[in-house]
């Protein structure tokens, strides 16, 4: 540049930017709802003793008119700070529930069931077991079709956020903690919060097969998860390996690309141990 490399800028100039940035994200991200451009992909669960789909977890994609989809780590937190994660929560958790119905309807037992993430600040809105009530409802779907997931950190502390799971979990829907590991409090939250799955987060099946510290975190925390009768999904599996060593250290369940990537609802399909065919239905 003319500036020949000397270009000052100074921080509070930086700070608008980013705010404008900021701002207009957040007033996209309106629009975005509105105009219906987000969809949601689904990512199969394994069972590791019999090979067979047995859930997914919905993830949130946000299509732009433009066609780039943006990745969720890059609006959900801008989404929870100006609120907005409400109604767009709200909206995924209509949408997973359809399908989980869907999915019941057509594959009755061998149906998948479908796991929603909920945000710290969906846990803070009284309204949420509400919300969730109303879906099930709408698409007539027994509750423990249904799976919350959400982070250690989201419940830390008690107070209402933990209220919320609680009034979930009466509601009948599974309650997982995703991530597991990585926030505050593992161990003191399995005694206060109502759990039914451990997600042991990504980062400590990286180490299995070479790190002997990693490996040993994961054996205890599947160890707290069978005395403690929960489910355990190990997440991020990329490995054959990896999932060879996971059913051999007692985990029940397995997500990652080495199974599949996040896919579309038909797709999923595809992959139903009891999938009809069409012409039979
Ligand atoms: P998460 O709930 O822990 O979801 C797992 C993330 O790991 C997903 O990223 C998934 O695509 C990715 N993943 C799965 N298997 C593998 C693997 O083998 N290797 C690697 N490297 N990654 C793997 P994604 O879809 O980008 O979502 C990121 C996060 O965004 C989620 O983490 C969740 O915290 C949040 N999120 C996604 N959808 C929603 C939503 O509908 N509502 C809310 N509130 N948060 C959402
Ligand atoms: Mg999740
Ligand atoms: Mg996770
Ligand atoms: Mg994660």
């Amino acid at each position: 540049s003319a500036a020949g490399g000397h270009r000052v800028v100074c921080y509070d100039t930086l700070l608008d930017q980013q705010s404008g940035t900021h701002a207009r994200l957040a007033a996209e991200l309106r629009h975005a709802l509105d105009d219906g451009e987000f969809h949601l992909l689904y990512q199969p669960i394994i069972d590791l003793g019999s090979g067979h789909v047995t859930s997914v977890e919905s993830l949130i994609r946000w299509q732009r008119a433009d066609g780039r989809v943006v990745s969720p780590a890059d609006f959900i937190p801008v989404a929870e700070e100006t609120g907005l994660i409400v109604e767009l929560g709200a909206w995924v958790i209509d949408t997973a529930s359809a399908q989980a119905a869907d999915w019941h309807d057509r594959h009755g037992p061998h149906a998948p069931k479908v796991a929603v993430n909920v945000s710290a600040r969906q846990l803070l809105d009284p309204a949420l077991p509400r919300t969730v009530a109303a879906a099930l409802a709408r698409h007539s779907l027994p509750p423990h079709r249904l799976t919350v997931e959400l982070t250690e950190t989201a419940v830390f502390g008690g107070g209402p956020a933990l209220a919320t799971v609680r009034a979930l979990a009466e509601l009948g829907v599974a309650i997982a903690l995703d991530d597991f590991g990585t926030g505050h409090s593992s161990l003191s939250l399995l005694r206060t919060c109502p759990v039914d799955v451990l997600k042991v987060d990504k980062s400590f099946i990286d180490g299995l097969n070479g790190a002997p510290e990693q490996e040993a975190i994961a054996v205890a925390l599947s160890g707290i998860a069978t005395s403690l009768h929960l489910r355990t999904v190990a997440e991020g599996v990329e490995t054959a390996a990896q999932a060879d060593r996971l059913r051999d250290l007692g985990y029940h369940h397995a997500q990652g690309f080495h199974f599949s990537r996040p896919i579309p609802a038909d797709a999923v399909d595809a992959l139903l141990p009891a999938a009809e065919p069409a012409a039979l239905r």
